[in-house]
Formats: structure tokens, C-alpha cells, sequence
């Protein structure tokens, strides 16, 4: 399909400094989860990216030297030898599609406690780590700006020598260089504070040593931030910014921006849609003629062209866009938009740098999988054989299965016993500030449309009998997960109604049915991610009195791998939502919901009518069972292969659940070994001459 001519502008090639991006497509720099520890990985994702149209493709934070360590969360170094090595095999697979590789050089300062090289971090200051670990910086004297200006150097030239064409100053964000800038944080004495010279002086000296040192090769890019500090969404708090900008603004070859207010940047899009940072840009092309690239979870082309056309960007900004789909710029370019995997916004891909574990993504399954398992994004294998697959369930897990399996050209049958396909992601789209989270279904709907040899059957509850007069080959039960009415109390699940009781108890599988509580309501939240939160507000905005109560110590606690417990939290508060952490629910009579402090033990009654259990999920596999128990449990007696698979098989986040679907498609008829499922990328050590032969070689 030819692209519409209004997108043409989205491919003009942008000259930056002395290299030139093919088109206005740039993956900014953004964590992976993998770093310095995993290459192959790192190099293998960083490719298909190139391979789906980005320009210009990234690294995430490079460290410069051991004094910038941010393990347990995982950054690429740029320390020795051996890390050129590591980078080249990215920088050659991102060539290999005529596309640009940026490198960003880091230095982590006040933000990192140095916990794997136990080397001292040097700061402006001796400033408390602002992460929370015991630890302090050293005051950095001149001989330490020295030496942080030769690591800058050498780090920049180990970029070139690994053939990035792109090298970043990295002045945002938090870290040392940005900190300089800051005239609350910077009180030296010296020519590096005070006057807004000497606070832009350290910038200043390494963007023209960097220059000085790969400028005849590389372009110098600078990570920057428009506002000087947080305020209230969308309204710039500038201080001096324009100031700086306007005294620093010819000096590198492009300028990457950011602004103060992380979780305004990268927000999740129950809180922030797509374009946040419109409102701080203002002013920034106006102050410089060099190209200008910025981000805003840019899913839509008509936006894009709109920011270029209105002078507010030259280069489409992406991190999350290119993780939930690789192959966004050429869906563009062939016309093909409606197939564009848009990003739903959950953060579930920094999670995995949070926890210190390779990135995942809800909406692109392949993400982190493309060197170890081989996925890629685009392209899988054509069906081994001619079998018949059912598959039951049509939520995230069915619908990509369906999806895989149909791209795949297998005849498909998916059942659903709704109308509506989806289902957990349609019933909790529904919810406050989550309508994005139907995307997920969406491009899957949008793409089973494109293949009729997958048929969907809705209104569709099939029972044992139904399944096995259908006569597939193969059945996969995606049927799901129910919310449970009890808790786990760390052994058993138990009900919280006092003895002789039956008090008003609903989950949110209700509350998502349309039940309303019919007083005061607590929502108990052992969940502990965005469901208590969310229910709770939606409670609240039908007028309720709510509690919020947690046995966790954060509210939302396992949000904050995800970026967004800050937002959660402060959003709760200014609705009225009372919050109660650090409490186990034990008992409720209808009248008094009886509260166990975690620590004490003590006892804290509270009032409430209702209450509504956000706890754990019980997965929907009475058909698994049933049909077992056709054939006394001897599964390899049934007429076809029988597997659980998502929330029905194991519930967890809707990522995992994507991920089960794809998975199942992709092993139908290629199984996987399960003593070695995946690759290791690690450093191989060589052959041992004493293996024991049956713990396999390789
Ligand atoms: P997952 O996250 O694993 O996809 P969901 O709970 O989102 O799980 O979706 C499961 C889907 O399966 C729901 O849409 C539900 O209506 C459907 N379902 C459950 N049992 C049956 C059944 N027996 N026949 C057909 N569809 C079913
Ligand atoms: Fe977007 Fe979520 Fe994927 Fe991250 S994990 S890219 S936020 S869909």
C-alpha cells in the first residue's frame, strides 16, 4: 500500500553535524534491562530497530568510568577494550540498515552508590545518594573535574573506535553534569559555581572536547533539559534555561530534550497521554539552528508531522514507541498504520532495568527475545503442518495466539464465550484512566481481520463436550483468571468474613460488572500493583467514601518498578481516597473491617460496609480439568494436545500473558528442549575437560 504523501516529510533525511540521519525516526536513549552484561542480546534488539526504519538507534546509559555504577539496575560501559568490542557488535548490526548508532556517555554522581565496584562517586558536592543507599559522595576538587573531563575523553573515544557516529554529553536527568547546572544544587565557590558561566562551564568543556576528540567523524549530541524544575503538569517552570540555551545553543550538533519532572516524561498513560512535552518546548527551536529531537510516547504519524511542521521537533523522539513496535517508521512508510502496535503506556519496559532484568513489553512479545529465543518482530515461521488449533479465550493470551498462529497460515478456531474480545484488557480499559490498555486488543482485532483462515467464534462458552466434538488437533486454554474474594495469608488462602457473617465482599471482577458498594468501602490490596489504585479512584469518583489498605509498606509498592507509585499515590491523596499501609485485613462483619498492623500486631477497626478484595487471581481451568478427567487424567489419551496457557495457566501482568500466546504459536510444531529453553548470554569461560556426560554439553 502506497503512504500517504502528508508522512513524506517523516522520511526527509537531517543532517547532524557530520553524519546524517536517513530519516527523522530517532530511538533516544533508553535502559534495556541488558547492559555491559548481556551484548548479543542488547546488539540483536538495538538491530531489528534499525531493521524497522529508526534513523538513528541508541544505546541506553553508558557508564564512563567504575565510579558510575548503577547496579542492581543494569547500564552499558564504556570502561576498556573489551566494551568496544561489545558495542561494535551493535553499532555493525544498526549499520547494516544504513541507520545511525548514538552512543550516551554517563556519569551517574549523587543517583549511584557504586554497589558492584565499590568505588567512591565524585559529585559537586558531598551530597547524601538520592536513591536512598547509605552512602555519600565525594566533593569533587579541581583535580577531580580534571579527571572526570579525561574519562569523558576517553570514554568518547572508545565510541568512535566502536563505530557509533552519534556521541552523547549527558547533562539531565539527575546525574553529575545536570547537577552542575542546578543553582540550588551548586553552591562551589570556584569557577564551576556561582554565575551561570561558571555553572555551564563543565557542559561547555565537554561538549567541545568531545568535539575535539570524535567531532571529525562523530556528531555531538547533548541530553538537556527545557525546565528548570517540577511544577504542575504541563506549565514550565523555566528558571534560566533559555539563558543557558541560548549561551550553549550552537555548540553541539543536535540537542535531545527532556525536561524536569521524570514522570511527566515518561508517564503512564493513566496519568499522561501522548505529546506531554509540547507545553516545554516552546522556545527551544527559536534558539538554536541545530536539529532538535524530544519525546512524547509518539504513536500517531498525523502528530509527528504536526510537531516537524510546527517547528517544534526535527526528529521524532521514541523509546517506548520503538520497544512496543520495532518496525513503527516502515509501517509508515508502506502505508500500513492501521498495523502499527501502539504502545499502551504501562512502563512494564522499564521494569525490567528496575528490577535488573532484560526488558519485556506488553504489546511486542518478541522484545528481548530476539537473540536468545531468535523471535523477531515481523516474521515467523510458516505453519509445520496442516492441524486444526482451538483456541479458547479470547483475551490478550488467545488473541495472540490466534494472531501468531494465523500469521503463521494455521487454521484457527478461537471461541470466546463475550461479545467483546479482549477480555481482561476490554473489562479494565473501562477503568479510570486506563482506556489505552485497549490497545492491546485492538491492533490484535485490527490484525485477525487481515487473516481468515482464522475464524472467531463469540458468544461462544464451550464446554469438555464442545471442545472435543470441534475435533481440533491441537487446544490451548486461554480462559483466564477470576479475582478471588479471599487472601493469601503467606500460606493459605483465607476468608476474611468473621465467623457466623456474611458480609458484602466483592472483587474487582465485580466492580468491573458495574456492582457498586452499597456504603463506606475498603479496597484491600495485596495485588500491590495498579488494580487497588484504580479501583479505589473509580470507587471515589462514584462518590464513596474509600480506604485505600495495603500489608505493603508503599501504596501501589510493585508500581514503583514501573515509574508511576509517585503518581499513583499523590493522585489518591488529591481525590481523598485515606490510605492505610503496613496493614493485613483479618476479619470483616459487614459493620468493621478489624486491621492488623505488619509490625505490631495491633489491632485498628475500621467502619466500612463494603469491602472489595484486590488479592490474588484464581485461574479459570475447570475445562482443563474436565477434559483430563475424560480420559482419567492420562492426558496423551485425548485426540489432540491439550496446554494452559496465560492468566488460565498461571495469572500474571498482561505482558506475561501476550507473551504466552506468542510463545505457544511459536512452539506448536517447534518444541522447545525444556532443561535448556533459551540462550545464555554470559561470558563463556571455555570447554572443561571433566564434564559429566549426562548433564549435556552445550
Ligand atoms: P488472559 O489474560 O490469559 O488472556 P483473560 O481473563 O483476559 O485471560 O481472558 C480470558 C477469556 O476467556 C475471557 O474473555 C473469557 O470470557 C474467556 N473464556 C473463559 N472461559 C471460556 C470458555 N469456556 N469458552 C470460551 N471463552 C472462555
Ligand atoms: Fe509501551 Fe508498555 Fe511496551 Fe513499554 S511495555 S513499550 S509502555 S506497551
Amino acid at each position: 500500500m502506497a503512504r500517504d504523501p502528508c508522512y513524506d516529510i517523516l522520511f526527509e533525511p537531517v543532517k547532524i553535524g557530520p553524519v546524517t540521519a536517513p530519516n527523522r525516526f530517532y530511538q533516544v536513549p533508553h535502559c534495556t534491562g541488558m547492559g555491559w552484561q548481556r551484548p548479543q542480546t542488547l546488539a540483536e534488539m538495538r538491530g531489528v530497530k534499525a531493521e524497522g526504519g529508526w534513523g538513528v538507534v541508541c544505546t541506553e546509559y553508558n557508564s564512563i568510568h567504575p565510579s558510575s555504577d548503577d547496579l542492581p539496575h543494569p547500564s552499558a560501559s564504556l570502561w576498556d577494550d573489551s566494551d568496544v568490542r561489545a558495542h561494535s557488535l551493535m553499532t555493525d548490526k544498526v549499520h547494516a540498515h544504513g541507520s545511525l548508532a548514538g552512543a550516551e556517555l554517563w556519569y551517574g554522581g549523587i543517583r549511584t552508590a557504586n554497589m558492584m565496584t565499590r568505588e567512591v562517586a565524585m559529585e559537586l558536592d558531598s551530597f547524601p545518594n538520592s536513591i536512598g543507599h547509605p552512602f555519600q559522595t565525594r566533593a569533587m576538587d579541581k583535580t577531580d573535574i580534571k579527571t572526570f573531563r579525561h574519562w569523558h575523553r576517553r570514554a568518547a573515544l572508545r565510541a568512535k573506535d566502536a563505530g557509533f557516529d552519534i556521541v552523547y554529553v549527558y547533562a539531565t536527568h539527575g546525574y553529575l553534569i545536570s547537577n552542575f547546572l542546578n543553582p540550588r544544587m551548586n553552591t562551589r565557590s570556584d569557577e564551576y559555581g556561582g554565575s551561570l558561566v561558571n555553572r555551564t562551564r563543565l557542559v561547555r568543556e565537554l561538549i567541545e572536547e568531545t568535539k575535539d576528540a570524535v567531532g571529525d567523524r562523530c556528531a555531538v549530541a547533548v541530553r538537556f533539559s527545557a525546565d528548570d524544575t517540577i511544577g504542575k503538569d504541563g506549565v514550565p517552570i523555566y528558571g534560566e534555561r533559555r539563558e543557558m540555551f541560548e549561551m550553549l545553543s550552537e555548540l553541539p550538533d543536535l540537542w535531545d530534550i527532556n525536561i524536569a519532572d521524570y514522570s511527566l516524561e515518561m508517564g503512564v498513560s493513566r496519568f499522561v497521554k501522548e505529546a506531554p512535552l509540547e507545553p516545554y518546548m516552546d522556545f527551544v527551536k527559536s534558539v538554536t539552528s541545530k536539529p532538535v529531537v524530544s519525546v512524547g510516547r509518539f504513536t500517531s504519524p498525523d502528530t509527528m508531522v504536526s510537531q516537524i511542521k510546527r517547528g517544534i521537533v526535527d526528529l521524532i523522539g521514541a523509546a517506548r514507541p520503538s520497544i512496543a513496535d520495532p518496525f513503527l517508521p516502515n509501517k509508515i512508510k508502506e502505508g500500513r498504520i492501521d498495523s502499527i502496535r501502539e504502545c499502551i503506556g504501562c512502563n512494564i519496559c522499564y521494569s525490567g532495568d528496575s528490577i535488573g532484568v532484560p526488558i519485556r513489553c506488553t504489546q511486542n512479545p518478541t522484545m528481548g527475545e530476539e537473540w536468545r529465543k531468535g523471535w523477531h518482530p515481523e516474521k515467523i515461521a510458516h505453519k509445520g503442518s496442516d492441524s486444526r488449533v482451538l483456541i479458547v479465550g479470547a483475551g490478550p493470551t488467545g488473541l495472540e495466539a490466534a494472531r501468531a498462529l494465523g500469521e503463521r497460515g494455521y487454521n484457527v478456531m478461537l471461541a470466546e464465550a463475550r461479545r467483546d474480545l479482549g477480555g481482561r484488557v476490554t473489562t479494565e480499559s473501562t477503568l479510570p484512566g486506563m482506556s489505552e490498555y485497549a490497545r492491546v486488543r485492538n491492533y490484535r482485532e485490527q490484525e485477525l481481520l487481515n487473516l481468515p483462515n482464522v475464524e472467531i467464534y463469540r458468544e461462544s462458552a464451550l464446554s469438555a463436550e464442545d471442545v472435543i466434538a470441534t475435533e481440533p488437533d491441537h487446544v490451548a486454554l486461554a480462559t483466564g483468571a477470576t479475582w478471588r474474594r479471599e487472601r493469601f495469608n503467606g500460606e493459605a488462602y483465607v476468608s476474611i468474613a468473621a465467623p457466623g457473617t456474611t458480609p458484602e465482599i466483592l472483587t474487582p471482577d465485580d466492580i468491573m460488572a458495574g456492582a457498586m458498594p452499597s456504603g463506606p468501602v475498603l479496597v484491600y490490596d495485596e495485588d500491590s500493583y495498579y488494580m487497588g489504585g484504580v479501583i479505589a479512584e473509580h470507587l471515589k469518583a462514584a462518590g464513596h467514601n474509600v480506604a485505600l489498605v495495603t500489608p505493603a509498606d508503599n501504596i501501589s509498592d510493585w508500581a514503583g518498578k514501573t515509574s508511576e507509585r509517585w503518581r499513583v499515590r499523590s493522585h489518591l491523596m488529591k481525590l481523598g481516597v485515606d490510605t492505610i499501609v503496613s496493614h493485613s485485613l483479618a476479619s470483616f462483619d459487614g459493620e468493621t473491617a478489624i486491621l492488623n498492623c505488619e509490625y505490631s500486631g495491633a489491632e485498628k477497626p475500621l467502619s466500612v460496609t463494603s469491602v472489595v478484595m484486590v488479592t490474588q487471581r484464581q485461574p479459570n481451568d475447570a475445562l482443563y480439568h474436565e477434559l483430563l478427567a475424560s480420559v482419567d487424567g492420562q492426558i496423551e489419551k485425548l485426540p489432540f494436545t491439550l496446554k494452559r496457557i496465560g492468566d488460565c495457566e498461571a495469572p500474571a501482568i498482561i505482558a506475561a500473558a501476550i507473551y504466552a500466546g506468542h510463545r505457544y504459536a511459536r512452539e506448536l510444531d517447534a518444541p522447545v528442549d525444556p532443561d535448556q529453553p533459551l540462550k545464555h548470554d554470559r561470558i563463556d569461560v571455555g570447554t572443561l575437560a571433566t564434564l559429566t556426560p549426562e548433564a549435556g554439553s552445550n
